[in-house]
């Protein structure tokens, strides 16, 4: 047919400037047709290219052989013409790109590549799990106490010993809002460079089990939940002591005591007898007059048996002053005859600090066993992703690997078990160096009790007492039931032989329980 190249641009151009549209020219010489496919016509691509970033609105060409006399090459032309909406022009007119075979071929690579994007997405997905697994950190600004080093979270030593003092602080009493300003006070800077803290974020970092080496993450496509080995900043002990004590605020501040301005001795032990709420305190300004009473006939409860809701009937209330007397006289009194607490206190000033060292040594120990089973958790789980990576790309026999992972797995449940044993251990220790440290805080100064200040009293008896019941007997009598840790009610001694004391005795255990009436201050032992 012989229409020179110029001659088919010249059609091209009149054909633009007849459509008044601006026209480019892609020239690829003589060589289209020669060697037909994308790689070695880079005008084309160039074409192409342009084409998808929808520079090209009307496209002519001479004869669609132009384009290509490959089917595969003309199907992807056509497919990108028709996708970004460009019209066809040639010698012969509009051609027709939208036939059927078209829409069913551009459906079909529309699949194919949202496909393709889901399966980049999950891989990257279970890329993220794994490497979380083998203990990397999730993303994201790491907790405060922590930075990130070779994408794994190391502590902080600057922030670690903050996160020490909120939490110490907490176990000792301290309220978020104290400690919101002791961090002021020092220039403790949030991790968002905040000088403030909200009591919120305190409340946060007093919850995050990051701290105690470990965190759940929860992959938000299939629900599954992972333990995440994490360094631990705070000891397992300081952790739980933290928690428990969330648990206890918690509950006060639900029976509506949260703003407390008076301090009240007994106020954490008393229970009511009637439906086991904690005893609230309240103080009368202008009568001078301070009361414990139950919270309840303020407010609705559940009855946990019954499921009712109803409000508890005792409305009787007990004089601050009046109780505290009886009772701390009544602690008092069990103490000092009880031959147990002899034997304690007596126990702490005669070996004095070299049980105590004992015990800092177990603690010690414990502590170095802990890193280590913490140290092999880690390991096993390395392994159990490596092995998993394997069956996933089946590098190995699949009979085999199961065989091995279901080992692995329960190797590691036994080091997990293992670490649960450890730390409830390392609790025990804790708690009963914690109990040595009250005797000796206390024991020089036992016979010179009725000289402490209400919160050395407060403190005295929360190594002493679990809790106080009070229950209404008639109109005029409560009786209240105080419950010791230790059976110090009326123990005795029993000689190893009655006539030769020199060969020792031992301690028999009393009871826990002593019962006060508390208008006529008779003292009973419980049934
Ligand atoms: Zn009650």
């Amino acid at each position: 047919m012989g229409s020179s190249l110029d001659t088919q641009k010249e059609l091209g151009i009149s054909k633009s400037k007849n459509l008044g549209y601006e026209y480019k020219v892609w020239n690829e010489g003589g060589q289209s047709s020669s060697k037909d496919d994308l790689e070695n016509r880079p005008v084309l691509v160039d074409l192409l290219k342009e084409i998808d970033e929808g520079n090209v609105k009307h496209l002519f060409v001479f004869n669609t052989d132009r384009l290509s006399r490959n089917d595969l090459t003309w199907s992807v032309i056509r497919l990108k013409l028709v996708k970004n909406d460009v019209t066809l022009h040639t010698s012969q007119g509009v051609y027709p790109l939208s036939d059927p075979m078209n829409k069913l071929l551009l459906g079909i690579l529309s699949e194919i590549s949202s496909y393709d994007n889901q399966l980049r997405t999950e891989r990257s997905r279970l890329g993220k799990l794994n490497r979380i697994k083998k203990g990397y950190w999730k993303g994201g600004p790491p907790p405060f106490g922590y930075k990130i080093k070779d994408k794994k979270l190391i502590e902080n030593k600057d922030e670690s010993k903050w996160v020490k003092f909120i939490f110490e602080s907490y176990r000792d009493n301290h309220s978020a809002r104290w400690i919101k300003q002791e961090l002021l006070k020092n220039g403790v800077f949030t991790r968002r460079k905040n000088p403030v803290w909200s009591l919120g974020s305190i409340e946060k970092l007093l919850s995050n089990t990051q701290y105690s080496g470990y965190y759940h993450y929860t992959d938000k496509k299939s629900g599954e939940t992972i333990r995440v080995q994490s360094p631990a900043i705070l000891s397992p002990t300081l952790f739980k002591n933290v928690s428990d004590q969330r648990k206890k605020r918690t509950r006060q501040t639900r029976s509506g005591e949260s703003n407390m301005k008076h301090f009240y001795l007994l106020r954490d032990y008393l229970r009511c007898g009637q439906c086991g709420s904690r005893y609230s305190g309240r103080h009368y300004e202008r009568q001078k007059r301070s009361i414990y009473y139950c919270p309840r006939i303020e407010r609705n409860y559940v009855n946990e048996s019954t499921k009712k809701v109803k409000k508890c009937s005792n409305r009787r209330y007990l004089k601050i002053e009046e109780t505290d007397k009886l009772i701390w006289n009544t602690v008092i009194d069990i103490l000092t005859k009880s031959n147990l607490f002899k034997e304690e206190v007596k126990s702490q000033s005669m070996i004095g600090n070299s049980t105590h060292n004992d015990k800092k040594d177990d603690i010690r120990k414990l502590s170095r066993k802990l890193k280590e089973v913490d140290r092999d958790i880690g390991e096993v789980s390395n392994t159990i992703v490596n092995l998993e990576t394997d069956r996933i790309l089946k590098r190995r026999d699949s009979t085999e690997l199961s065989q091995i992972l279901t080992n692995v797995e329960t190797y590691r449940v036994e080091l997990e078990s293992d670490r649960e044993v450890i730390k409830d251990k390392l609790y025990h220790f804790e708690s009963k160096k914690q109990w040595v440290d009250w005797i000796s805080k206390f024991s020089d100064r036992i016979d010179k009790m009725s000289e402490f200040s209400l919160e050395e009293k407060h403190e005295f008896l929360n190594g002493v007492i679990d809790n106080i019941l009070v229950s209404t007997l008639d109109t005029r009598t409560h009786e209240v039931i105080i419950k010791f840790k230790i059976p110090y009610v009326e123990d005795s001694i029993k000689w190893n032989d009655k006539s030769n004391k020199s060969k020792g005795y031992t301690v028999k255990d009393g009871g826990f329980e002593i019962g006060v009436e508390i208008d006529t201050s008779k003292k009973f032992v419980p049934k």
